[in-house]
């Protein structure tokens, strides 16, 4: 038998979800951070986490002002998102490639917090709860920014050096071919791994 759920029901649900959400990530971003090789990253990911720890604050408050018991309910998006993290962490050396991934399982994070908050800030003020509103849009100012940040990290030389970082491994496998091998093509790329040891 299906119950009639009220927007009250699932501003409640909601809550609990973010409120599980935020809890997961007070313990997945100091293995995000000690996973990262760049000191801006890390730096990046652990203000990232004393912000988040506050957000968590942020929600046992609300639950204050809404007379409501601070209580969890599994978060299953937040679950995956934390889960491929700690993939791409277990299946990855650290380096430039790994910062990558971390930061794009991060963002991901980030962008399903922004939605969560959106959602929950909208029908705090659709059932008059402004004040809840007013609290969480700071949450949602600091998941924006984190976001920010992790874009402008990657941009400024973390995905190039991900890139570069890649075809660097490359080298001992293509020193080998070469060196058996004269295959043209095979010379062409070798030569070109060697130039680019000589900018160094
Ligand atoms: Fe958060
Ligand atoms: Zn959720
Ligand atoms: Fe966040």
């Amino acid at each position: 038998m299906t119950e009639t759920t009220t927007l009250k029901d699932l501003f409640i649900d909601e809550l609990r979800d973010i409120y599980h959400a935020e809890r997961q990530l007070v313990r997945a971003l100091p293995k995000l951070a000690k996973a990262a090789t760049s000191p801006d990253l890390r730096e990046a990911i652990e203000s990232h986490l004393a912000e988040t720890e506050e957000q968590v604050s942020r929600i046992e408050q609300a639950f204050e002002m809404i007379d409501e018991p601070a209580k969890t309910k599994t978060c299953s998006g937040m679950l995956g998102i934390v889960e491929e993290g700690s993939d791409v962490i277990k299946e990855n050396e650290k380096g430039a490639a790994l910062d990558a991934g971390i930061i794009a399982g991060a963002q991901r994070a980030e962008h399903y917090e922004m939605a969560a908050y959106g959602t929950i800030m909208a029908w705090a003020r659709a059932l008059g709860h402004d004040d809840v509103a007013e609290l969480l849009s700071l949450s949602l100012e600091e998941e924006k920014a984190a976001d920010q940040k992790l874009t402008e990290l990657a941009e400024s030389g973390l995905n190039e050096a991900a890139r570069n970082g890649r075809d660097e491994s490359r080298q001992p496998a293509m020193a080998g071919t070469t060196a058996g091998n004269s295959n043209g093509n095979g010379k062409g790329r070798g030569a070109s791994s060697r130039q680019r040891g000589g900018h160094r």
